[in-house]
């Protein structure tokens, strides 16, 4: 590890190319394209591609969920490993297989067992979350400890030296089996972990007599107990004892990684710390935000199978077709130069859907029309329908999940809609901009570090103005609607401010190489000390 450590990042031809190789182990519920039902799934999916094209040596360790449908080949590159191990937890031991296929440059290893074999997405059907999730999630982390010692990928182990990035609290027992099952008896010491925070909302929480089956000795009980604030308990019997994976994570992983800076800072608050804001507090010193990247080859308007016409910085006609096919598309009205506002992403509270719900009636007296595409709690996506049958040439509410129908809306509307209470990073805003289309957000997390709000007395390097959007504070209907409506006024009065912002937003480098330089740099901090 030392050794690994004298060497330092060098400047390439054209991008920074890490000298030092490490191997480097994602263990996630979700990654794209085998499994994604959010942005966990699309880190999980580029940013290990993105790592190894620096040089090192990379694995991501998921599932293996299978349907017994269409969707199942997407897994169809990845054979069976021909290795069983068997895990001790939940009184017993049980057998997992192992999957695995060499994909641009990455491991993908794919756990298997029958509890990931049903339909849903990763962690839920239409009746809400499996029963079973802490098992069958305990099970993954058990599998991931073992993949680096047993796997021979491409003819050899990854052995103990690696860097484990464990992403949110379905890997969260990965550091605490670290500290507990193996450094113990010698082996991964001289291993790292990181955790990273995609959504501290979701931890983890069972009763605490589910300890007993996570496959850990007693003593180790504290790092995981977790006390319910007397508000929260059921009935007057219930002593609010429960165990909390993801604060497991917290105390024992090397270090902490956001999606953002702001987001790192919002944790150990007590407004966006989900109880965690004192323990994450005590850590902060190890804590870091780092940016997603995105895709920029699945998300690029110049080369887009999905939208209707290609466009670029440099010819933006193509644009005006997307909006033109997109209105076909929703049966709206084709009107070129009515402002077409969209919204993505999952129908929950944490993305400000009841803000959206209170606005509307408002925001649909203008001349404009509103697409929203998503799935999620059952009395937002009835209340979308009714909408649409209310304002039948203004609002179109597309129930579903669909990365084509998301591309078009991305590329046909003006202006994107992010009312997020809190969002760790959030990636619409950023394939938004990459598509001249102007998001309007709630200023929070890592929307208020990628957002810049326009200001059209500033000088910016193009002579129109700074800044690629607006945010907007406090969350409420009244200042999203006076956002939006300074939004609908530069569309319609200052067309080349509109374009300068469009212009802007189209030149943000989001990319995963320089979103993976710094996490190199939290790599070496792993192995040595905080700076
Ligand atoms: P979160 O992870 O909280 O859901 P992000 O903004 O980080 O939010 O990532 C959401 C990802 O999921 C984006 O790639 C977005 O386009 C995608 N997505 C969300 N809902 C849908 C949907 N209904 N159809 C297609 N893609 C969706």
């Amino acid at each position: 590890v030392e050794k690994i450590l004298e060497e330092t990042i060098v400047e390439g031809e054209d991008k920074t190319v890490a000298k030092s190789k490490l191997s480097v182990v994602f263990v996630t519920a979700e990654a794209a394209p085998y499994s994604k039902t959010g942005g966990l799934g699309d880190v999980c999916g580029s940013l290990p591609i993105a790592l190894a094209e620096r040089g090192h040596r990379v694995m991501v360790i998921a599932p293996r969920y299978i349907h017994g449908t269409a969707a199942d080949k997407v897994y169809a590159g990845a054979f069976d490993a021909n290795c069983r191990i068997k895990v001790n937890c939940f009184g017993g031991e049980q057998e997992v297989a192992f999957f695995h296929q060499y994909r641009d440059g990455v491991d993908w290893v794919f756990v298997d067992h029958p509890s990931y074999h049903r339909p849903g997405n990763p962690y839920g059907d239409s009746f809400g979350a499996f029963g079973d999730n802490q098992f069958r999630f305990t099970l993954l982390c058990h599998a991931a400890c073992e993949a680096p010692l047993v796997l021979p990928l491409g003819g050899y182990t990854y052995g103990e030296k690696c860097l484990f990035l464990v992403n949110d609290w379905h890997a969260g027992l990965v550091p605490v089996l670290l500290a507990a099952n193996y450094r113990p008896y010698g082996v991964y010491k001289d291993a790292r972990s990181i955790l990273v925070i995609h959504n501290l909302s979701h931890q983890g929480v069972e009763p605490a007599v589910t300890y007993d089956n996570l496959g850990l000795p007693p003593q180790w009980y504290g790092p995981l107990e977790w006390v319910f604030p007397e508000w929260a308990r059921a009935h007057e019997l219930d002593k609010g004892e429960a165990v909390n994976i993801l604060k497991g994570a917290v105390v024992t992983a090397d270090r902490i990684l956001t999606v953002s800076q702001g987001y790192s800072w919002e944790i150990t608050t007590v407004e966006g710390g989900y109880g965690l804001h004192e323990l994450l507090t005590s850590r902060k010193f190890v804590i870091n935000g780092i940016i997603n990247g995105i895709n920029v080859s699945e998300w690029d308007p110049s080369n887009d199978a999905h939208i209707a016409a290609p466009y670029s910085i440099d010819d933006l006609s193509g644009k005006a077709e997307c909006k033109a096919a997109l209105q076909k598309e929703l049966g709206l009205p084709v009107k070129p130069d009515c402002p077409l506002i969209g919204f993505i992403g999952r129908l929950d509270y944490q993305k400000g859907i009841d803000i959206i719900q209170a606005a509307m009636p408002e925001l649909l007296g203008d001349d404009v029309q509103f697409v929203m595409l998503g799935t999620g709690v059952a009395k937002y996506e009835s209340w979308m329908r009714e909408t649409e049958a209310r304002y039948k040439d203004k609002f179109r509410g597309w129930v579903g999940f669909s990365v084509p129908i998301s591309h078009r809306i991305t590329a046909g509307c003006d202006i994107l809609l992010m009312p997020s209470r809190f969002e760790p990073c959030g990636l619409n805003q950023l394939y938004a901009m990459r598509y001249g289309t102007i998001p309007v957000v709630h200023s929070t997390g890592g929307l208020r570090d990628t957002v810049e709000t326009y200001n059209p007395y500033a000088v910016g390097p193009d002579g129109s103005g700074t800044g690629t959007g607006w945010g907007f504070a406090p969350l409420a209907k009244d200042s999203m609607l006076s956002a939006l409506r300074n939004g609908l006024k530069t569309y319609r009065e200052y067309k080349g401010s509109w374009l300068g912002l469009m212009k802007r937003g189209m030149q943000q480098d989001f990319t995963w190489d320089s979103a993976a330089a710094h996490y190199e740099q939290v790599f070496e901090w792993a192995f040595t000390d905080p700076p």
